[in-house]
């Protein structure tokens, strides 16, 4: 296998030198280290279909990278090509509340961009240096999910180039199968080289109630309220530990903490200021801290001095085997409960627990895996951990990962996955049929990022 030949055939740059391919072996989880045999960074669209196409025919593997802040080695690539999709960041003219951006572009970017026009995008991550191409491979996630759904969701066109290099178009209506399994797809079958995207227009103002409680039931019963009226634009919720000293468990003295649960409620206004006596009406906090105002760009980028924070203690080089899952409403309380009840609260030094309450009406994302039903909530442990605490830490986080499908969980796979080839079944349940036929027929040479999920041998497989 001579994958050094690429560098003939795209315009663009290709890395083959030892340190260029070390900058790029691990991910924001600084567990896995896997150094590929080339970094290539396309120089148009028509370079990825090059490699692409010289891939399938070669069989190289090839792997794509976003911003690398998945953490199970998702976007890493041992040994094959390294698909580095950054240089094609470019960002077209909002039309008609949409836009068309390609693949690269970091939703910091896009945000900068088209807040000056007075629209944002309905959906944003906490953290904006993640690519456009990344997150709808996964889902994207934000505090707004309640009202529109993921970033995913608010695709309107992708364009693709598949696993032999074909450049597709496509949307719902035109190559439909390609556009359900490339969103949340994790790159396996397809690499998205730009996509449109729904815009909002947005109030230029922000205010946030800053709520505390002191019981997870009564923060998920006035979640339930406000899920189902619409209040708020955003909100966001954190399990936040009071260390309460050690505690004898199974013959050994152990740290433990009391839960607090901080909810941060926003609202966006303009001209007529928000009353708050009727935001708040009816909700059983434990204690009001706040009320912040803010601009609305502001809020989108209210998590960068924390992330700044973790970068300045060094929490940001260390590991993060974050654990994230999406749980069945009713099954909620019990579970978390009984995780925080188990976990050593000083593992979450220079991390935290977030609570997101979603309710979803309506889904067209196959892969995009959640439980049934309206509401659900999702729960993750994000944790940095230094090297030596790695082991216990993964253990704690395997168990909280597998109690939670147990109770019907379904885990967002950005994170640390140490999945049993059964519970890659399990986790896509019916889909599971659709996804391997998918791969056979959009990337028959299984040359798409290789590694994380096990398919079973080809030749075993039937048609
Ligand atoms: C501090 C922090 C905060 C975060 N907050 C959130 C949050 O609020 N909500 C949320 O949903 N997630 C959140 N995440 C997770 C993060 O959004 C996801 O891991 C996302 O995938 C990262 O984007 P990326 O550009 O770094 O992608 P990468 O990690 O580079 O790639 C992720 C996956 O997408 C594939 N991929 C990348 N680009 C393409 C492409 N163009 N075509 C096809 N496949 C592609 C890769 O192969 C890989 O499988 C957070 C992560 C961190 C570190």
């Amino acid at each position: 296998m001579n994958i050094d030949k690429i560098r003939h055939l795209i315009r663009g740059k290709v890395y083959l030198d030892p340190e260029s391919r070390r900058d790029v072996a691990t991910d924001f989880g600084r567990i896995l280290v896997k150094t590929p045999k080339a970094l290539v960074a396309p120089a148009s669209v028509e370079d990825v279909a090059t490699v692409l196409a010289a891939a399938s025919r070669e069989g190289w593997p090839v792997s794509t990278r976003g911003a690398s802040h998945s953490q199970s080695g998702q976007s890493l690539s041992q040994d094959g090509i390294l698909l580095d999709l950054s240089p094609l960041n470019g960002i077209g003219a909002p039309e008609g509340g949409t836009v068309k951006v390609q693949a690269g572009v970091l939703w910091r970017d896009l945000v900068a961009f088209t807040s000056e026009r007075g629209l944002l995008p309905p959906v944003l991550t906490n953290n904006l240096n993640v690519t456009v191409g990344g997150t709808l491979s996964m889902a994207g996630i934000g505090v707004s999910s309640h009202r529109h759904g993921t970033q995913a969701h608010q695709v309107l066109e992708l364009e693709v180039v598949t696993g032999e290099g074909h450049r597709v178009r496509c949307s719902p209506e035109e190559n439909s199968e390609l556009f359900f399994c490339t969103l949340c797809g994790l790159g396996q079958f397809s690499v998205i080289v730009s996509a449109r995207l729904r815009l909002r227009r947005v109030a230029p103002r922000v205010r946030t109630f800053y709520l505390l409680y002191d019981d997870l039931g009564a923060l998920m019963a006035d979640q339930r309220q406000l899920l189902s009226r619409e209040r708020f634009d955003y909100i966001e919720s954190w399990a936040s530990p009071c260390v309460q000293g050690l505690r004898r468990m199974g013959g050994v003295r152990v740290p433990f903490a009391e839960w607090f649960f901080p909810m941060h409620l926003t609202v966006e206004f303009g001209d007529e200021e928000p009353r708050e006596a009727d935001l708040l009406n009816g909700l059983s906090f434990y204690r009001k801290l706040q009320v912040e105002d803010s601009g609305v760009l502001e809020f989108a980028h209210r998590l960068d001095p924390v992330f700044e924070l973790w970068k300045q203690s060094g929490a940001w080089g260390m590991s993060h085997p974050w654990m994230e899952t999406v749980l069945p409403w009713d099954q909620a309380p019990a579970y978390i409960g009984g995780v925080l009840a188990n976990f050593p609260p000083q593992l979450l030094a220079g991390g935290h627990v977030l609570i997101w309450p979603c309710r979803f009406q309506g889904d067209a994302l196959p892969l995009f895996r959640h439980p049934p039903g309206e509401f659900i909530l999702g729960f993750g442990i994000l944790p940095a951990v230094p090297r030596q605490m790695l082991p216990l830490a993964r253990q704690l986080l395997k168990t909280a990962s597998d109690l939670s499908m147990r109770v019907g969980g379904k885990r967002y796979l950005s994170g640390w996955v140490e999945f049993t080839p059964e519970q890659w079944k399990s986790h896509f349940g019916e889909t599971w049929e659709d996804l391997l036929r998918w791969k056979r027929f959009y990337d028959p040479a299984g040359i798409m990022n290789p590694g994380f999920i096990p398919y079973p041998d080809r030749s075993e497989s039937s048609d």
